[in-house]
């Protein structure tokens, strides 16, 4: 039976956790979800003393919820800043609209925003590219990725950053687990985890800015459900070019959820148990090379990046 009341002080619910047999009002909600996010940057010591962080902002939710809860976290701290960081991607429709909102975000939080594009950064943007390519969904995803990641770390180290945050949240992390055992895919994998900092030795590892995910722990419709209540601008829509296997991991993953409920907090928890294990499994193929062409980390002589886009 579902109840309609907070567990806490009996005010009309806005959310029930099955998991967790509780039912939240919106100040408890909210409440709760900066609590989770704020501990789990504590437990992974995520913020230090010192720290120039950049959040890729994409003008989604996940992404505003980040840097709205990092900026309260850090509060006034004068020894912690905080930017974003945007990519515009070339993609005709929504992107536009999406970083509208991204910079509508920053200018409400006071924080400075660069963007980058695929253009300027890359010669093309990524329409250009699927239609040059004659690039199907499955390989759309991997082609952006590849260069979004690439520009984010570049120019984070242009503007002397030392970490990226992410706004990915716990369903993001759960399909990304379920998509590399599916693939079979340890070395990536490996690179999963609260943090990545590329520990594992290599002449390019001190290039790759590390990640950190605040959000990691907290349920996709939570996060939007936040960002609503806190009014923060974002844009609803998924990109179109969205497609491949992990969809079909994302419809599986509902589903355990639905039936099982918790099902995702147990395949990120149990994860992290035997991520020291994966990641000294491939230690040695997870050595990090130098691109010879960029200069930006790579895991043979030329990056994916210099393979895939500047190869012309
Ligand atoms: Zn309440
Ligand atoms: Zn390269």
């Amino acid at each position: 039976m579902r109840s309609r009341i907070c567990t806490i002080c009996a005010k009309p619910s806005v959310i029930v956790r099955s998991h967790e047999g509780r039912s939240l009002c919106r100040r408890h909600f909210m409440e709760s979800v900066e609590r989770n996010a704020r501990k789990y940057v504590g437990k992974h010591r995520m913020i230090e003393s010192g720290d120039r962080i950049g959040v890729a902002l994409s003008g989604g939710k996940d992404s505003a919820v980040a840097l709205y809860v990092l900026k309260n976290i850090v509060g006034k701290r004068k020894d912690v800043s905080l930017c974003a960081l945007s990519i515009d991607e070339g993609i005709a429709g929504s992107r536009d609209a999406a970083l509208k909102k991204a910079k509508q975000l920053c200018k409400k939080l006071g924080v400075k925003h660069c963007t980058f594009s695929f253009r300027k950064e890359l010669g093309m943007t990524l329409d250009a590219k699927v239609r040059k390519l004659k690039l199907g969904r499955e390989g759309v995803c991997g082609f952006c990725g590849i260069a979004r990641r690439w520009i984010l770390n570049r120019e984070a180290r242009g503007l002397g950053l030392n970490k990226l945050a992410l706004g990915i949240n716990l369903n993001d992390e759960a399909e990304s687990i379920m998509m590399n055992y599916v693939r079979g895919d340890m070395l990536r994998a490996a690179r999963l985890g609260p943090v990545t900092n590329y520990s594992i030795s290599g002449r390019g590892a001190r290039l790759f800015i590390p990640r950190i995910k605040p959000l990691r722990m907290i349920p996709e419709p939570e996060i939007e459900l936040y960002a609503k209540f806190a009014s923060l601008p974002f844009h609803p829509k998924h990109c179109r070019y969205r497609g491949g296997i992990r969809i079909d991991v994302e419809k599986s993953l509902d589903m355990l959820e639905k039936r099982y409920p918790g099902t995702m907090f147990t395949i990120v928890s149990t994860f992290d148990r035997i991520l020291p294990g994966i990641r000294s499994a491939v230690a040695q193929e997870g050595y990090v090379l130098k691109c010879k062409k960029c200069g930006e980390p790579a895991s043979k002589d030329i990056c994916k990046c210099c393979e895939l886009w500047r190869n012309g």
